[in-house]
């Protein structure tokens, strides 16, 4: 398909709305993305006319629901390229399934003096439940650091791994700098000693191609939320060979394959991830957005989201007293910035007030801002279908808040 972003537009309904009496313009995707009418439709669509619980019914709207279910597990199985629908858990997001793994991981490998790896650029959905663990279990959490350009510090990781590691888990992409870190070499050097690795993917599925194969992670996670799906859903992928070994993270109903008061026999995998009625209708609308996401074409995805990212910089750049935070040299979509000395909410508010919707402060990645010494950036983060219009727009907006403010 040719990449046509005006057509595109036409799939967003909410893109279409006005704030303020001004054009809406969105720069917050990668807090959440908007959702195109085809995932909407869907949904509405199964509420309609298939609504009934999964795994559970021997009526037809049961197998229907189950069907569409069990269908969208396959959908995201070859989206990321797992080997096996085994290894394919929905959850509610990238934050549960991080939980899911300290959790159960931490659970049944981790011991006093044991060492978790991360990195200083994590969200704190990838800090704070290894921090419970450690915690839990007297276990150590050891931080990659990063430079002042925004990149992972790679000898200093390097140096952080030894026989007490027992697990690094590393974001793909930072939400805050836009950095795409070098997770297959960082993946390899923990495999070198025979430590797994889990991939924060929050920030890639909607960006770049995700090959779980390739990369050979061990668990990768991610929200549907952020890559056009609906809220509330999410995978967290794992390599069979673990998630037959780890211990269920809840239990309940969809999740054994036996109860007695004596003894429960868990289910077998995916299910046994799956505690509790699952959010199958989200899962549904997850797999359509996964579709809507093939037929516009990973690589047009890239390549236009490139397109904005070099022009926005430059045209920011080029604003007296705006300083950008994360400079790495592999970028995806997201800018940080701080213009003169104005507060990141000011400048925020003053862009709402203008039609423009941006994120401001950390970013739910404190540590990042603790790195530069400041207590939060103003971030324009991009998607398919934001236009060089809009950064134009962006620009005059920000001259002007200058001239108010600066
Ligand atoms: N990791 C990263 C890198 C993120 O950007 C986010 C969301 N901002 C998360 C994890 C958590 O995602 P969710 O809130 O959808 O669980």
């Amino acid at each position: 398909m040719l990449f046509d972003v005006k057509k595109i537009r036409e799939d967003f309904p909410i893109l279409q709305r006005e704030v303020y009496g001004k054009p809406f313009i969105y720069f917050d995707n990668a807090a959440t993305s908007q959702k195109p009418k085809q995932v909407i439709d869907i949904i509405n669509e199964y509420y309609f006319n298939y609504n009934s619980n999964i795994h559970r019914g021997v009526h037809y709207l049961s197998e229907k629901s189950t069907e569409a279910y069990e269908a969208a597990r396959e959908e995201i199985k070859n989206f990321i390229n797992a080997e096996s629908l085994r290894e394919i858990i929905f959850t509610r997001g990238a934050t549960e399934s991080i939980n899911l793994i300290a959790y159960s991981f931490g659970e049944k490998y981790l011991k006093e003096g044991d060492e978790i790896i991360i990195s200083e650029m994590e969200h704190h959905s990838n800090i704070v439940p290894w921090q419970m663990v450690c915690d839990r279990k007297k276990a150590i959490l050891k931080i990659i650091p990063f430079n002042n350009k925004g990149e992972l510090e790679l000898d200093k990781y390097e140096s952080l791994l030894s026989e007490k590691t027992k697990l690094v888990s590393v974001t793909s992409i930072s939400n805050s700098l836009g950095t795409i870190n070098p997770v297959k070499e960082i993946i390899k050097k923990a495999h070198d000693r025979d430590i797994p690795v889990l991939i924060d993917g929050a920030q890639a599925v909607q960006h770049i191609i995700v090959d779980v194969h390739e990369l050979d992670c061990d668990f990768f996670v991610f929200s549907g939320h952020k890559m056009y799906g609906p809220t509330g859903i999410g995978v967290l992928y794992g390599k069979e060979k673990w998630l037959e070994e780890l211990p269920p993270y809840q239990g309940g109903g969809d999740m054994i394959e036996n109860v007695t008061f004596e003894k429960t026999v868990y289910g077998d995998l995916p299910f046994k991830f799956e505690a509790g009625t699952s959010d199958y209708i989200g899962a549904i609308g997850l797999a359509e957005a996964v579709s809507y996401i093939r037929t516009i074409g990973a690589d047009n995805i890239t390549s236009h989201e490139a397109v904005l990212l070099k022009k926005a910089t430059e045209k920011l750049l080029s604003i007296d007293g705006l300083k950008i935070y994360g400079n790495a040299q592999n970028k995806t979509g997201v800018i940080s910035f701080l213009l003169d000395n104005i507060h990141s909410y000011d400048t925020g508010m003053l862009l709402d007030k203008m039609g423009i919707a941006v994120r401001t402060g950390t970013h739910c990645t404190q540590p990042v801002m603790d790195h530069y010494g400041i207590d939060g950036t103003v971030r324009v983060s991009f998607a398919f279908y934001n236009t060089i219009e809009e950064i134009d727009v962006l620009y005059d907006s920000l001259i002007r808040i200058k001239e108010m403010l600066g």
